[in-house]
């Protein structure tokens, strides 16, 4: 049974039906939804609503939707979406300074004020960092993100050994996405022989970065099998071991 770490809900209830029966088939039986902007976020709320047996909810603000207000007015739409509902984490947020170099600032703020609501609910926080790694490490540490009770995943990770080490030293996890299935991903796949299994995550970031050979398809839960499976034999493991580990991490860490 695998637990896809990344999941955008964003079609039709009809259609997120049909995605949860395929899911369902190909054995993946938990996912965590995840939000980022006002439109995601109220996707992940519905599929964590019609679904509570299989899906748990992160809600936050990513990137793009830096400077659209000030950090403080987006965590006090956090808390008000929080208030009547179970959160497993809080995002994504973080850093693209390859689509939006010219938010940076904006980006860290918000990234920052993310870190201290996830900080303050003790919730694990979900990072999306791109082009960013020195940004991204410094916010991590401005704001003490390092040691006890600090959790997290640095999701659909692209880097190399180098700065995931950095970030397992700040206490997060490593999870992997279909990109690590690309035919010119060997910097990564030696990342993804690196990371410590006790931090190892997989995700689809459905409806995104469908693996080999469905590229160019719209992603979907269901395709997080391909995903392990290259794991798999990236680490010399099976996939059996890399499901059950895999889905071991994610529920100590996002329950
Ligand atoms: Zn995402």
């Amino acid at each position: 049974m695998y637990y896809d770490t990344h999941v955008h809900f964003s079609g039709s209830a009809a259609d997120t039906a049909l995605m949860m029966a395929r899911a369902a088939a190909a054995g993946v039986g938990r996912m965590l939804a995840v939000g980022g902007n006002p439109e995601l976020n109220a996707g992940a709320v519905a599929a964590a609503l019609a679904y509570p047996e299989r899906v748990r909810l992160a809600l936050g603000f990513d990137r793009d939707q830096a400077g659209a207000v000030a950090p403080d007015e987006h965590m006090e739409i956090l808390r008000g979406l929080a208030a009547s509902r179970e959160l497993a984490a809080v995002g994504e947020t973080g850093l693209d300074f390859h689509y939006r170099p010219e938010s940076a600032a904006a980006q860290c703020d918000l990234f920052a004020a993310h870190l201290r609501l996830a900080d303050e609910w003790r919730l694990p926080v979900i990072v999306h960092t791109r082009e960013a790694e020195a940004a991204t490490l410094s916010v991590l540490d401005e704001t003490a993100w390092r040691g006890e009770g600090l959790r997290g995943v640095a999701h659909c990770f692209t880097g190399d050994k180098k700065f995931a080490s950095e970030l397992l030293e700040r206490s997060l996890a490593i999870s992997f996405s279909g990109i690590l299935t690309f035919r010119n991903a060997e910097v990564l796949r030696a990342s993804a022989a690196y990371v410590p299994e006790d931090r190892l995550l997989i995700e689809t970031d459905t409806p995104f970065l469908a693996p080999v050979p469905l590229r160019g398809r719209r992603n979907e839960p269901a395709f997080v099998a391909r995903v392990a499976a290259c794991l798999a034999e990236v680490r010399g493991d099976t996939v059996d071991r890399i499901a059950a580990v895999t889905r071991e991490n994610a529920e100590r860490l996002f329950g």
